[in-house]
């Protein structure tokens, strides 16, 4: 079986598009998301509309959605992320802000092979910060998984436990993670629609659960599209301009 995560579309539809697309070309027979559906980018109702029936319950809340439905106060925000989130509040139909405010903090695929799906950490769903095997240690400690995928930095990476050591390492387009016995897995599979690792190209993820492989793929979307759109709706340019270098 053949599974697509994605993460942080952030109402980034051209990326979204693009990223479905390569997902239905690939007989991918589920998509699971791991959150931040919303925030910084102009789309977020049609990127909810179009998604949310393809997850078919997959699906969990990040920061940015709880944010933009006021399950999580925004003072800790950037105050570029915040005036987004203040613009997506505005916007969001009611139905949306049903779909956000009902997302669980996680899910778990069971079977043949298994695994856990969380927007930030394992031990912290919504708000930390994974950037270092120390924090990924934790993680490892304290919750029972051989394989999580995770987002939120929006920077894709691997992190692997055996015991309790932690190894840290890139995940780079193309790449393909064999999953070995033995070995515990956190993945971040990157961001859809506000790439943050020096390539804006969206990033996603499948899991070939027969190879028990996991691949990462990156692709080009029209993101100048997404840019006009954003400054025309008065969003800060900060935001838009971030998407060329993809930090
Ligand atoms: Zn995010």
């Amino acid at each position: 079986m053949r599974v697509a995560i994605i993460s942080d579309v952030h109402a980034n539809l051209e990326a979204l598009e693009v990223v479905l697309a390569d997902i239905r070309s690939r007989q991918c027979q589920s998509i699971v998301c791991l959150g931040d559906f919303v925030g910084y980018g102009p789309n977020p109702n049609e990127c909810v509309d179009l998604l949310s029936p393809l997850l078919q319950g997959r699906h969990v809340a990040g920061n940015h959605d709880w944010a933009a439905v006021g399950r999580l106060d925004i003072a800790f925000f950037n105050p570029y992320a915040a005036e987004a989130i203040r613009w997506t509040q505005r916007v969001l139909r009611p139905p949306v802000r049903h779909y956000l405010q009902a997302l669980p903090t996680q899910w778990s695929q069971n079977g043949a092979l298994p695994f856990l799906a969380v927007h930030a950490s394992p031990r912290d769903p919504i708000e930390e910060y994974v950037l270092d095997g120390a924090t990924a240690r934790e993680s490892f400690r304290q919750r029972q998984f051989s394989l999580c995928f995770i987002g939120h930095t929006h920077v894709p990476a691997v992190f692997l436990a055996v015991g309790d050591e932690v190894e840290t390492r890139p995940f780079r387009a193309g790449e393909e993670i064999r999953l070995e016995a033995g070995v515990r897995y956190l993945i971040n599979v990157g961001s859809v629609g506000q790439p943050r690792d020096g390539d804006p190209r969206a990033s996603y993820a499948l899991l070939d659960t027969a190879a028990a492989a996991v691949r990462l793929v990156r692709l080009e979307y029209p993101l100048q599209r997404t840019q006009e759109k954003m400054l025309g709706e008065g969003l800060p340019p900060i935001l838009a301009e971030r998407l060329s270098v993809g930090r």
